[in-house]
């Protein structure tokens, strides 16, 4: 055995995204202590970039030492309770998982269907947080990566609130791709992660919570099951002034490159970065339009970062996707679930999202489609 060299890759998949140079250097530099001051003010900025990418001025807010699934799970287990109900929207795969939360928690899963491939109709979570009063909150995921649709998170927070909800959002692809208005829409606990739309390496998930979601924490009459992810404690080590608890070991490094991927997407702006991904993805679509390839996925809910196409018939998707892989060097998804075999997922995320790669991609499919 040697070192491990990976080989030369174009991660244009459902995540991780390419990571920048500068990024990968951050990564690199000497590990210091996690309870170094310098290393806490560096938390501190890491915080506050984190507030300006999510646009909320929640204090509760900072990155779980995991991936996404670990900002789904700190959400779940330290708003829900044995017992309590929540509505939870299914229109792709990660919905399903928003319902093995709850369920494992011993709280009542009431389920809003939607098919894969189309919105969260805020019609039927209307009538379901209707039927359901005294429901603790709705979940549901703004960006579903499983299909490439977005939701309307602005409508899906107001019907919550309107009925004495929190507003539990997925926003793992959403945060940095496309917008995503923390305050705005008031959202009280949003989770995301570091690996999607802001291209730093996975490992980490950014997380929010809202003064009601701190004040439903604090209400609790259980202990959150998860010794780990109990906010509680893990706000001895993130908060406060000067001096902070040892909970676990920060994962330093990561957050040396949490720090600089956020600074990057500070110098280019949040609305830039947006616009960016939707002038990629619209060169995308035009691209593979071209190339007779259609994308099923409704104009108005397109996902700019997450590009749902349909398998033609007769064609291979795994042996297109393997030959993407072992000649071109690009890495796509496979459709998951009852899209398998029906879609291929095309990301254009963080810092993957560029005319460059969009063009790579399209020759790339040119190629192997007219191959055969
Ligand atoms: C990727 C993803 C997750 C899970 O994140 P991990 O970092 O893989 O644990 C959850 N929700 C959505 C919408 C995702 O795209």
């Amino acid at each position: 055995m040697q070192s491990f060299l990976p080989p030369d890759r174009l991660l244009l998949g459902p995540g991780p995204s390419p990571v920048p140079a500068r990024v990968l250097a951050a990564l690199a530099r000497p590990t210091i202590g996690h309870l170094d001051p310098r290393f806490i003010a560096m938390m501190d900025e890491v915080k506050e970039l984190l507030r300006l990418a999510f646009r909320t001025g929640h204090a509760l807010t900072l990155p779980v030492s995991a991936p996404g699934s670990a900002g789904m799970e700190t959400a779940f287990v330290n708003l829900v309770e044995p017992g309590d109900t929540v509505i939870v929207c299914r229109n792709g795969v990660f919905g399903g998982r928003m319902r093995e939360n709850v369920v494992r928690i011993g709280a009542n899963a009431v389920m809003v269907d939607d098919p894969f491939g189309q919105p969260v109709d805020p019609d039927k979570v209307q009538a379901a947080l209707r039927a359901n009063p005294g429901a603790k909150a709705l979940a549901f995921v703004h960006a579903e990566t499983s299909t490439g649709v977005a939701s309307d998170a602005a409508t899906l927070c107001r019907l919550a609130r309107e009925h004495g909800a929190l507003s539990i959002v997925d926003a793992v692809t959403s945060l940095g791709g496309s917008p995503l208005e923390v305050d705005g829409w008031g959202i009280d606990a949003v989770y995301s992660g570091s690996q999607k739309c802001l291209s730093a390496p996975p490992g980490l998930s950014p997380v929010s919570f809202s003064e009601a979601a701190v004040a439903a924490i604090k209400a609790r009459r259980t202990p959150v099951q998860s010794w780990f992810l109990d906010l509680t404690l893990v706000m001895g080590y993130w908060q406060g002034e000067g001096a902070r608890a040892y909970h676990h070991t920060a994962p330093i490094n990561m957050l040396y490159a949490l720090h600089e991927a956020l600074l990057a997407l500070r110098e280019e702006g949040l609305e830039a970065a947006w616009a960016r991904h939707r002038a990629h993805h619209l060169r995308l679509r035009d691209g593979l339009e071209a190339l007779g390839l259609s994308l099923p996925v409704a104009p108005a809910v397109r996902l700019p970062q997450l590009n749902a196409v349909a398998v033609p018939a007769g064609v291979d998707e795994a042996a297109v996707r393997r030959t993407l892989l072992d000649r071109h060097g690009i890495e796509i998804g496979a459709g998951l679930g009852e899209l398998a075999g029906k879609i291929w997922r095309i990301g254009l995320m963080g810092h993957g999202s560029t005319p460059e790669n969009v063009d790579r991609v399209v020759a790339a499919f040119g190629e192997v489609l007219a191959r055969g």
